[in-house]
């Protein structure tokens, strides 16, 4: 069987990353970055390397041209590099977002969003940037795409700033607490697969409205307030939410806050055939800033995905969904 272009870059990326971790003795993840700048500078950039290193190195590289591969192509391998360099060794809160996730969001980004000539977009917690690309990438049509990343990880956005590279993307990243103050102005489209749990920093809560009562602060409420700091009125916002995220003691608070800033369009409960347990099933939570030129939708679209290998199920619902875009599509721009 012949080799998609996506193998055949994966295996590019895997044979160098793994020949240079053995010889700078890094980990898979920074031999990965490594790799990734050659292959975007075209020259070799670590001087400390032996030459039977430089010529194996030299040998994988000259089986690619960057140029012959589409943006898809080149997140889908570099995708798989990251998600064997994060096997058994990443926490949950800091995995990726896997793909059948960011296209939704990349596609339900579009319905909401309609025909734009230019548009910004925020993940104010961007990790790898797989999603941020997946929904950039999709984007590729409209001639003035400004994106922006935050991340606190280095190595992670290390791997976002050399995937945007390899993509041809022209994201900005800021390598910082995504909770602090951020010299970025209100976007069109903030996306971001929250990181849930408490944010030790008590201080730099205490600037929020969604600050706790007592104890830390959950991160994942904050970043729903940071992001919608970071809207444009009438901008959109698209969340990765755990299921449970209305049953805490806090709930009552957020749930204030949100009504006072923003209009609930859309929970769509994904399969919970994609998470490993039912405890770690998320919902994509969507929503639209407060501006006065708009009205809030006449009912929220609550939707709850079977697993995607259910073609009738799968059918129902997304026409469930296009009924719901139709009676409310006097909303969308
Ligand atoms: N969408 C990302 C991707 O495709 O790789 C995955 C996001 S992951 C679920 C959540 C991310 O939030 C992690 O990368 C973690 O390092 C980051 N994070 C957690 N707390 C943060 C903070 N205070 N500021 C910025 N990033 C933070």
């Amino acid at each position: 069987m012949s080799m998609t272009a996506t193998e055949k870059l994966f295996t590019i990326f895997d044979q160098s990353s793994t020949i240079l971790q053995e010889e700078l003795a890094c980990t898979y993840l920074e031999a990965l970055v490594e790799t990734g700048d050659n292959l975007f500078q075209e020259k070799l950039l670590q001087d400390s390397i032996s030459e039977i290193t430089k010529k194996r190195l030299q040998k994988e590289y000259a089986e690619v041209n960057l140029a012959s591969y589409s943006s898809e192509e080149i997140r889908r391998a570099y995708q798989l590099a990251i998600l064997k360099g994060m096997k058994g060794t990443t926490q949950t809160n800091h995995q990726m977002t896997p793909d059948s996730i960011g296209l939704l969001i990349g596609y339900l980004t579009q319905k909401f969003l309609g025909n734009q000539e230019r548009l910004s977009i925020l993940d104010p917690a961007v990790g790898t940037g797989n999603l941020l690309a997946t929904v950039v990438n999709m984007y590729e049509q409209v001639s003035d795409v400004q994106s922006f990343g935050v991340e606190v990880d280095e190595i992670l956005i290390r791997l976002a700033y050399i995937g945007a590279n390899l993509q041809r993307q022209q994201t900005e990243f800021f390598h910082q607490d995504g909770l602090a103050s951020l010299l970025i102005d209100p976007v069109d489209l903030v996306i971001c697969d929250l990181p849930v749990g408490y944010y030790p920093n008590d201080a730099q809560a205490a600037q929020y409205e969604l600050n706790a009562t007592e104890g830390h602060a959950y991160a994942h409420h904050l970043f729903i307030e940071q992001g919608l700091r970071h809207t444009k009125p009438g901008g959109y916002l698209f969340f990765l939410i755990p299921n449970g995220l209305f049953e805490t003691e806090e709930a009552e608070k957020l749930q204030r806050f949100l009504k006072d800033t923003a209009y609930i369009q859309a929970v769509v409960q994904l399969p919970f055939s994609i998470f490993k347990n039912n405890q770690a099933a998320k919902s994509i939570f969507i929503l639209q800033k407060k501006s006065p030129e708009i009205k809030a939708p006449n009912e929220v679209l609550l939707a709850s995905l079977p697993s995607l290998t259910k073609k009738e199920a799968v059918d129902k619902i997304l026409w469930k969904m296009e009924k719901w875009f139709k009676d409310n599509k006097n909303e969308f721009k």
